[in-house]
């Protein structure tokens, strides 16, 4: 795909000029949201992963600015306390935030941003920004495969994937806020959902800002 705005009118994808949007997954820990979305960014040039800040120590294979950057307590406040930050949540104790700067210079070039973020964080991205939203929540099948990959993942203490179950429940009770849901049985089937979703959602009529030009000239007299 070209970006180089050389479509019917400009738009980034080399079609119509459009509003960037806002993908949120959130779901609880283990349910497969990750997966679905590296696969969302794999191939699609258009969407750009939000690289959130965190307080909490890296796990394991997590790289400072490919997973999180990761700050110490008083960086996070004095962000949050400047106005850097989207939105901020305290998730086990720790602080999270979507820095401010980048989603709003990605959204403005046309360009969507995919969020990794949980209820809280979607909350306050609906309340200030709900036209450029769109917001998917995971479910796991069962509890019990939830409990059985959140294991497998081994990343965490048998103590911390207690404390996450009880969290997921917390999490979970938050389904109704979103606007679609995938309960992710198959991955395979919830990637393509999730594609699915965002390809719908680009082509809504008031984010194809390009429109009303495009049609003027589709319609003028050769
Ligand atoms: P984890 O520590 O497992 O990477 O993430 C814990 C939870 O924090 C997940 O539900 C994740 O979606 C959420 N989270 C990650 N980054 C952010 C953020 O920037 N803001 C908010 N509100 N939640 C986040």
């Amino acid at each position: 795909m070209s970006n180089s705005g050389s479509g019917p009118d400009g738009g980034p994808d080399g079609g119509v000029a459009r509003r960037g949007l806002m993908l949120v997954l959130s779901s609880p820990s283990g349910a497969g949201k990750t997966t679905i979305s590296r696969a969302l960014l794999t191939g699609d040039d258009n969407l750009t992963l939000s690289i959130s800040v965190t307080t909490r120590a890296p796990r394991p294979g997590e790289q400072d600015g490919v997973d999180y950057r990761f700050i110490d307590r008083g960086r996070f406040d004095a962000m949050a306390k400047a106005g850097d930050l989207l939105e901020h949540a305290e998730v086990f104790r720790n602080g999270y935030g979507t820095p401010r700067a980048e989603v709003e210079a990605a959204l403005a070039a046309g360009r969507d941003v995919l969020f990794d973020i949980d209820w809280q964080g979607t909350q306050q991205l609906g309340e200030k920004m709900r036209d450029d939203l769109v917001s998917v929540f995971i479910l796991p099948p069962s509890t019990a495969e939830l409990e059985r990959r959140l294991h497998e993942r081994a990343q965490d203490s048998a103590e911390t994937v207690r404390a996450r179950m009880a969290e997921a429940s917390e999490e979970m009770s938050h389904w109704p806020e979103y606007d679609y849901i995938i309960v992710n049985l198959d991955i395979g089937e919830s990637v393509r959902q999730a594609r699915s979703i965002l390809e719908a959602e680009r082509l809504k009529r008031d984010r194809q800002v390009g429109l009303r030009n495009f049609v003027e000239r589709l319609r003028r007299p050769q």
